[in-house]
């Protein structure tokens, strides 16, 4: 059996939530504080004025002028987000979180627990009452035997809706709908569709087999099966979804070294490095993985998937520290390493258009990008990591050695001598596999590393 939850009005929501004088009210949640651009969210109160995410703002304000207009901040949204993920795997450790306000939870693990239509709806309201008493905010629920039925159950009963289908009554429902209504079936292919006398989602059902796949190719027999309510493709739990391609940037310490304020140090400049490759060559990352390894060459990985694609160190930092302060146990550490996975090209994302709208933020991102490239990493470094620079009297990867190491292959001979034997610690079969071990302290290249699968 399968879950899929959706926030209602998520973004509305959680503001309503944090500003109470917000709740009960028309809220519409905008990327700019212009307010030019388009809505990005409106809550229950304003949609019976015919505000829809995706409108034009100005249309926005004509429909709806007493409306409370909220200036979006992504970061809380995501934060919310990774709490929410935090009940779902109460339930079962099969939570595939799909955008930032949906995730699908696969209950077939829990046998008698969950894998019944009845297990499954108990499961559902318990999820919808902890979500409304523990962060006030409400949940549509879809149950049905596979993703894509879960999916379109969810969006039948809104908001706080809870509705269970199996295929038979996913037909009755959604056959008499227009094409559109099935899921992966946008305006484009609507159209197509239509060219060939097909208009309802019962309509596709029941077309040629052949007659679609001349048109649309191995697409056309996809989407009939999906008519049917057919759907195989399987709930990618969290921490599985990881995409080939990674880049990642580690470094061997000069020391072996236990001292957190300088290893989280460290972790910053790691991630603000892995945030401009990320930014240079165009990808956001969804998988964020943490490499430890101590003075014994013991070596870990962990890995955290989130709710939206990331590109920016301060997200990435919170991530790799997280993930540092749940798994460091104080032991000596010798090397150290942030990697990004499950990349997306940017402008994929169904959420980008808001996330990209924190122009400032990225304008001045990109600004600082520009003066590292001419004048080489050393000249720019995020303000957290000044700061303890300035406490411990010491960067990452040396003082001494600071500007040297930044030139390649002009870095201090211990801390290569270290490296070098990390390098070979990896090949040897000490690393557990998850990264390829980096040649030099200060990747200052970007590449892009073919992940190895784990042994
Ligand atoms: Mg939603």
């Amino acid at each position: 059996m399968i879950l899929l939850v959706d926030m209602d009005a998520f973004f509305a929501s959680v503001e309503q939530q944090l500003h109470p004088h917000l709740r009960g009210r028309a809220v519409i949640v905008c990327g700019d504080k212009d307010r030019r651009g388009v809505v990005t969210a409106a809550s229950y109160e304003a949609r019976p004025f015919g505000v829809r995410a995706g409108m034009p703002m100005r249309e926005a304000r004509r429909l709806c002028p007493h409306a409370e207009y909220v200036e979006g901040n992504p970061r809380k949204y995501v934060e919310k987000s990774l709490e929410l993920l935090e009940i779902f795997l109460t339930v079962t450790p099969d939570v595939e979180p799909f955008s930032v306000d949906e995730a699908f939870l696969d209950l077939s693990r829990l046998g008698a627990r969950g894998d019944t239509y009845e297990a499954a709806t108990h499961v559902a309201r318990g999820l919808q009452q902890r979500i409304a008493e523990e962060h006030g905010l409400g949940a549509s629920i879809g149950i049905g035997p596979n993703k894509l039925i879960a999916k379109m159950a969810s969006g039948v009963e809104k908001p706080r809706g809870l509705t269970v289908m199996d295929e038979e009554r996913f037909r009755g429902v959604f056959w008499p709908q227009p094409v559109q209504a099935l899921w992966g079936v946008g305006e484009k292919s609507a159209a197509a569709f239509a060219r060939l006398g097909i208009t309802t989602v019962g309509d596709l059902a029941r077309a040629p087999e052949p007659l679609l796949e001349q048109h649309f190719g191995v697409v056309g027999p996809h989407l009939q099966q999906a008519a049917w309510g057919r759907d195989r493709t399987p709930v990618v739990p969290y921490h599985e979804g990881v995409d080939p391609k990674s880049m990642g940037h580690e470094v061997t310490l000069p020391e072996d070294s236990r001292d957190a304020a300088f290893l989280e140090g460290t972790l910053l400049r790691l991630a603000d490095q892995v945030a401009r490759r990320l930014r240079g060559d165009g990808f956001a990352a969804r998988t964020l993985t943490l490499k430890l390894r101590d003075f014994r060459f013991r070596t870990i990985t962990r890995q955290r998937a989130l709710p939206v694609a990331v590109d920016d160190h301060v997200s990435i930092f919170e991530v790799a520290r997280a993930l540092w302060r749940e798994h460091w146990k104080g032991e000596p550490v010798r090397l150290i390493g942030v990697s990004a996975s499950a990349l997306e090209k940017k402008g994929e994302g169904e959420q980008i258009e808001l996330f990209a709208r924190d122009e400032r933020r990225s304008a001045l991102q990109e600004a600082l990008d520009q003066v590292r490239d001419r004048l080489g990493e050393a000249s720019v470094v995020p303000a957290g990591s000044l700061a303890y620079r300035r406490a411990l009297g010491h960067v990452p990867f040396g003082a001494a050695q600071r500007t040297d190491a930044d030139a390649p292959g002009k870095g201090d001979a211990r801390v290569q001598r270290r490296a070098t034997r990390d390098r070979l610690a990896g090949r040897s079969g000490y690393d557990d596999g998850a990264e390829r071990s980096a040649p030099d302290p200060t990747q200052l290249k970007p590449r892009l590393d073919k992940r190895r699968p784990a042994p």
